[in-house]
């Protein structure tokens, strides 16, 4: 039989319709790990290195929607936003050094696993329905008390969050003073665009630029963390990086750290 492009794509929905109707969740993401680790295995070389497993390839996988170019590591799923994550706690070792209670959002099955090499570190895993966290919960209402958290890591999900304002009030209460929160968000406009009245997923895909997501942010995001309390440093630390590297852990060349911490309240 001959499959033409159209036939393709409907096989392939067929497909991804059964997979979907007889699996479950867990079941489903091992597919996709397997499936990522075949693809990997067609990709041998070493011109790109990710720092977060130290698997070498000739290219990373494409990701995204639209599709990045090089942006997927077949074998652990770190994407360039996590490579940069890593580099980064790598070359700021004082960072980690000094927690003892870090609060992981979503947390990021490479990362996790790498944070284990801390063993002083324990962390704190939570989600809001993801399978294997510590804690399911609503970043709005977080259900710690206030100044239990020497740091957090929040990659890329305060954009799904609907009252992304109260997300990072919790955030703050439930940090220590002194301590630190990374805090990710994909920017790509001016000024924060946002709908409340925007509930279908086809109408987030068009205008956030994923179903599941509720704004784009803009650079006004950074005055919404401090706005929260968050002392804000926006830390180019990519641009320390010799070009090479960039190029061989392929990461975006712009993409800042939003490093927050919360500071002793000034007295009066
Ligand atoms: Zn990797």
């Amino acid at each position: 039989m001959i499959i033409v492009p159209q036939n393709r794509k409907a096989i392939t929905t067929a497909i991804q319709r059964m997979v979907k109707t007889r699996t479950t969740v867990a079941q489903r993401q091992q597919l996709r790990l397997v499936a990522r680790r075949l693809k990997g295995s067609l990709l041998g070389g070493n011109q790109v290195e990710c720092p977060c497993c130290g698997r070498c390839y000739r290219r990373f996988l494409n990701f995204g929607q639209p599709p990045r170019r090089n942006a997927l590591c077949p074998h652990c799923g770190a994407l360039e936003r996590h490579r940069l994550l890593w580099l980064y706690l790598q070359q700021r070792p004082a960072l980690l050094q000094q927690v003892r209670y870090l609060l992981h959002v979503a947390p990021e099955p490479i990362l996790r696993a790498n944070l284990r090499r801390f063993p002083h570190v324990i962390s704190i895993t939570v989600d809001l329905d993801q399978a294997g966290v510590r804690t399911r919960c609503d970043l709005q209402h977080l259900p710690f008390a206030a100044n239990s958290f020497d740091a957090i890591l929040c990659l890329h999900v305060l954009e799904h969050v609907p009252d992304d304002r109260q997300a990072m009030q919790e955030l703050y209460r439930v940090l220590k003073v002194g301590g630190w929160a990374i805090l990710q968000v994909p920017i790509h406009r001016q000024t924060t665009f946002e709908d409340p009245c925007v509930q279908s997923p086809a109408e987030r895909l068009r205008l956030f630029g994923q179903a599941d997501h509720v704004r784009v942010y803009g650079m006004d995001y950074y005055e919404r963390l401090e706005q929260a309390g968050f002392a804000v440093t926006r830390d180019a630390f990519v641009h320390t990086l010799p070009p090479a590297q960039i190029q061989r852990y392929a990461l975006m060349p712009d993409e800042t750290i939003t490093l927050c911490r919360k500071q002793c309240p000034v007295l009066t």
